[in-house]
């Protein structure tokens, strides 16, 4: 039987809670399609910080490379806030997007008929979006720092302290993650925009001139360009009209909150981090550690379920399992079946995680 690695980071919170829930989804997908796992656990984030003093020990990158894909719960907590910055939980993340590779980011958000009620946004009937984010480039990675400037403001004020990041994009870059955007609207309905700020930023014009020059190779996908301050409105006014969103690193990362929250909860999104093709690819829910529910039973699976979902889908390439999983979950909520984060009404069954998770696997 063909067994996949699996490397396991529970990490901190509910993190142990929603990869348990994952793992047993995983296992069953697997014995209905004749395959299996080997999991290994490992340590980062704050557990880590406990038991070894540092965020992210080799040991668990090296077991990362060696697995055909990872599966992360979250990291942080108040109990490691005060930590000194470059020993936070949260450097475990950036240290295994670098650590692995990881320059795409991918979030979908899916609107689920069956939580209208719980979107904060009125008369959302269908929303499918794949959101493409660069993710080790752009401003969160470009020269920073201060310096002091003696010269004046037009009111007469000296400038003194001036504080710069800096968006920064290579050819290389851009072309890998189009590409990326471009092949995944090839799979889907074959519609990508790239989103901008071309009006004002070099940066953007560069991405542009490659998607444009790009696009040729892919006739059978319709590429269109927004700006940024514009595809947050659009967003909110006809989420249903987009497919896949390419885009910048900063730009990614506030319009899939955004996206992510026309769906109803945090606790439904999943998402993919991945890498060139053939390394292991990371999946992990958006939501963090959630320290306020943590032990409760109220944390809600689905995000982890559904990033495994997406792990054997773009990992590990069992598309027949990883349908089973995303057709169970909308059956497990079509027949009301709800953690307290996505109830909105009365005839809700209310479960825990274990409830939810036992509800998937028996619609599996
Ligand atoms: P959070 O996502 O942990 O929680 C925000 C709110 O959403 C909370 O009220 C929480 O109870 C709720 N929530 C989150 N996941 C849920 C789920 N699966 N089911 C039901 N409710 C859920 O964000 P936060 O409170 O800002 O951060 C808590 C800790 O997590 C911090 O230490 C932060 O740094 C860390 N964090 C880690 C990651 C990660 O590991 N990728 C991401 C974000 C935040």
């Amino acid at each position: 039987m063909k067994t996949y690695k699996i490397a396991v980071i529970a990490g901190d919170g509910i993190g142990p809670e929603v990869t348990g829930a994952a793992v047993e989804v995983l296992e069953k997908a697997g014995q209905l399609e004749g395959f299996g796992f080997e999991f290994t656990s490992c340590d980062a984030g704050g557990c880590a910080i406990d038991k070894y003093g540092i965020p992210l020990p080799e040991a668990t990158l090296d077991a990362c490379r060696a697995s055909d894909a990872v599966l992360l719960g979250a990291v942080g907590g108040p109990k490691w806030d005060n930590v000194e910055p470059s020993l936070r939980p949260e450097r475990a993340l950036l240290g295994l997007r670098s650590g692995l590779g990881l320059y795409s980011n991918l979030r979908p958000a899916i609107m689920f008929k069956e939580l209208a009620a719980a979107s904060p946004v009125k008369n959302v009937d269908t929303m499918d979006i794949l959101i493409v984010r660069e993710l080790t480039g752009g401003i969160y990675f470009g020269k920073h720092g201060r310096s002091d400037s003696v010269e004046t403001l037009s009111d007469g004020s000296v400038k003194g302290m001036t504080a710069y990041d800096t968006e920064e994009y290579s050819t290389a870059e851009i072309t890998r993650i189009l590409k990326e955007g471009f092949r995944y609207a090839q799979g889907r309905s074959k519609k990508l925009t790239l989103v901008d700020k071309a009006n004002v930023l070099e940066s953007s014009r560069l991405w542009r001139e490659i998607a444009s020059s790009m696009a040729p190779e892919y006739p059978d996908v319709t590429l269109d360009y927004l700006y940024v301050d514009n595809c947050s409105m659009q967003l909110i006014h006809r989420p249903s009209s987009f497919d896949v969103i390419v885009t910048s690193n900063m730009f990614g990362d506030i319009l899939s909150d955004e996206a992510g929250m026309i769906t109803g909860s945090i606790g439904m999104l999943p998402s993919a981090s991945l890498g060139a093709p053939g390394t292991p690819g990371m999946y992990e829910p958006v939501h963090g550690s959630a320290p306020d529910i943590a032990g409760t039973g109220k944390a809600n699976p689905i995000a982890t379920i559904l990033s495994a979902s997406m792990l054997l889908r773009w990992s590990l390439g069992e598309t027949a399992a990883s349908d089973r999983i995303e057709k169970a979950v909308r059956d497990t909520l079509a027949d009301g079946f709800r953690t307290v984060d996505i109830a909105a009404s009365e005839s809700d069954k209310i479960v825990d995680t274990a409830g939810m998770t036992a509800a998937v696997i028996e619609r599996i």
